[in-house]
């Protein structure tokens, strides 16, 4: 048995020389995140709106920095939305969805991957939802399903419009034919708003995938996508495994499928939103003065050149 100890042994000295790598909650707790050129410090980062000001890349945030970004800091109201019993199912992995459950609360501090919200842009009054990728991967169960379905109703009793910022990695399947199911509901709800001739806006962020991708992902009727965002419904190594073809680099980012499939209307960066979406949804309901007064006038010069010409 000596040699045994005697391997332990060595194999303990060599662990001593090498550097123990930092734990996901250490990188998290840290001052210091990393990027194109090595480590950035999250502060510089957050003054940029958590954009790279060397590579653009545009990292992941939470919905009440979303919400700031988008909206002006706290210039929105957060909505309570329903919470329903929690794990159907009693689902046990390699650990309970219960403890998963919990541990994501305690995390980001929220209910469910979701946060709905009231706010206004460009004076125009509209409900919000943002997804917390940190939240099981911004996964959709049952919690998620009513909070969206919140979020559609509080927009058609007051009339507005209801603009989603997507960031997730599908259906939950903790939660099994329960979570694949909110893809019809929520798709039901979204068309009882365009019944209502209220505009649905959908923000693709980064990385929005499978069942969210394939319902209420994409049926916006206008569809934005921030700048290198992951837009796919399976993975990339599978569908290569599956046509057995190789795969172009920038293969399901946002600009991809903007370009090569015409799934997104438009690309944004993350300061513009605010001023595109404002715009669109100015257009969308003919609520905006400058936009108005432009059509006005081109009338007004149509007339001129009308009674010119006669
Ligand atoms: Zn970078």
């Amino acid at each position: 048995m000596n040699w045994i100890l005697k391997t332990l042994k060595i194999g303990e000295k060599i662990k001593k020389f090498l550097k123990k790598r930092p734990s996901k909650e250490d990188v998290e707790n840290s001052d210091w995140t990393s990027c194109c050129k090595g480590p950035v410090l999250k502060k510089n980062l957050e003054e940029n709106l958590w954009v790279c000001s060397a590579c653009g890349k545009h990292h992941r945030i939470n919905c009440k920095q979303r919400f700031d970004i988008v909206f002006g800091n706290n210039n929105y109201e957060i909505l309570e939305t329903p919470i329903p019993k929690d794990d159907p199912l009693n689902w046990v992995d390699s650990k309970p969805y219960k403890t998963r459950l919990k541990d994501a609360r305690n995390k980001t501090g929220m209910n469910c991957a979701i946060m709905i919200a009231k706010t206004k842009i460009n004076n125009i009054n509209l409900t919000t939802g943002a997804f917390d990728f940190n939240f099981i991967g911004g996964s959709v169960g049952q919690a998620e399903g009513e909070a969206l379905i919140y979020g559609v109703q509080h927009a058609i009793d007051n009339k507005q419009p209801f603009i989603l910022f997507t960031a997730s990695g599908g259906m939950r399947m903790f939660e099994s034919l329960i979570a694949l199911s909110q893809m019809a509901r929520v798709t039901l709800a979204i068309n009882e708003l365009k019944r209502n001739n209220l505009p649905y806006i959908v923000v693709l962020t980064d990385p929005t995938a499978g069942g969210t991708t394939a319902s209420f992902g994409m049926l916006g009727d206008i569809t934005f996508a921030e700048p290198g965002a992951l837009v796919a419904f399976a993975g990339k190594r599978v569908i290569q495994a599956t046509v057995k073809e190789e795969l172009p680099p920038d293969f399901q980012t946002s600009e991809y499928v903007e370009q090569k499939c015409g799934f997104i209307d438009c690309v944004i960066e993350r300061k513009d939103l605010n001023k595109k979406i404002g715009s669109i949804l100015s257009i969308l309901l003919k609520k905006n003065s400058d936009i108005n007064s432009l059509s006005n006038d081109t009338s007004e010069d149509d007339k001129t050149i009308t009674k010119a010409a006669s």
